[in-house]
């Protein structure tokens, strides 16, 4: 062995050793056929690595985790659990295993959304494109551009789930989820509304109870015992940059006073939709009483000299304890 492989050994396992503290981002806790986002961890991979987390992290509410960061005695396996949006699978699955193995966690909550009879749009979006089996013919106009969904028998790519939305499209299905979700996501809130309404229409929609949002019942229980806690994710999942400063305020303080009402608990702790922030975003953030807000950039915390109004997360994705292991000792 070279003297500069042995080097590299050494520092990678003092690097190892050094473990920094993370913040990881889940979704969902479901096994699914389309997740173009990678947005779902299975029942039983999330639980294989609570069990990692369990034995090798030490694992804290983010709250706590801000305070130490604050403080400068964050410990250095410190490692806080969140969940984005609240879907319902969350309640189902992920928190009898977050009980079983007493870790806590703290949900970002897109307050809007809770009680809702449809899947956040994303999800109705991908129902009607990368799952549907029908052949289809059908103009809709968002913002005055035109997409047409056009399509027949679907492709063998279309079904064996592996295509995800940071690659490039193979199908007419693929296609026209990821320019239809591109242009959605940055309309004004009552123009996605108007366009999924008239698209539900023609392609109606059955969908499974743990593809929901969750409602009010289920926050509370989900909350109860305090394991869980909530962080306010705006109320409609807006792209923040391209909201009016008036907009974007609103809809960053009435979350979290909708968070407060639904669990009579106050909160300090922001995740920016999509991740999607600038300087302006932050400040508003930054000057409405928040401890700290949470982005979607991949990296370990810098505990010198992190912005705490722009903390990194791990996005944790549905793969093998190797893959995860290497994420949070990289
Ligand atoms: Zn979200």
């Amino acid at each position: 062995m070279s003297i500069p492989s042995i080097a590299r050994r050494v520092f990678r396992l003092i690097r190892g050793r050094r473990a920094a503290p993370a913040i990881l981002m889940y979704h969902r806790v479901i096994a699914l056929e389309q997740d173009p986002w990678d947005l779902a961890v299975s029942p039983e991979t999330f639980e294989r690595q609570l069990a990692y987390l369990k034995s090798h992290r030490t694992a804290m509410p983010l709250d706590q985790l801000v305070e130490g960061l604050r403080n400068g005695n964050l410990p250095r396996n410190a490692v806080a659990i969140t969940f984005d949006d609240g879907y319902r699978d969350n309640l189902v699955h992920a928190k009898p295993l977050l009980k079983r193995y007493h870790l806590p966690a703290t949900l970002f909550l897109a307050t809007g959304w809770v009680g809702s009879s449809v899947p956040f749009w994303w999800d109705e979006l991908a129902g009607w494109t990368l799952q549907s089996r029908q052949a289809v013919d059908y103009t809709v106009l968002v913002s005055n551009e035109t997409f047409s969904l056009r399509w027949g028998v679907p492709e063998t790519a279309d079904i064996d789930g592996k295509w995800r939305a940071s690659g490039e499209p193979q199908t007419a299905r693929q296609r026209a989820y990821l320019g239809l979700w591109r242009k959605l996501r940055d309309v004004s809130q009552a123009e996605r509304v108007r366009v999924m309404a008239s698209v539900r229409g023609t392609f109606g929609g059955v969908h499974n109870s743990l593809s929901l949002p969750m409602n009010h019942a289920d926050v509370q229980e989900l909350t109860q015992d305090g394991l869980i806690t909530l962080g306010a994710h705006t109320i409609h999942h807006p792209a923040l940059t391209t909201l009016t400063a008036e907009d974007c305020r609103e809809e960053i303080l009435a979350s979290t006073q909708q968070c407060r009402m639904m669990t009579g608990v106050e909160t300090s702790l922001f995740a920016y939709p999509y991740g999607d922030m600038n300087d302006g975003v932050r400040n508003i953030v930054a000057g409405s009483g928040f401890a700290s807000a949470c982005s979607t950039r991949s990296a370990h915390i810098n505990v010198a000299r992190e912005d705490r109004y722009e903390l990194p997360r791990f996005a944790v994705l549905n793969r093998d304890m190797a893959q995860f292991k290497a994420l949070l000792n990289s």
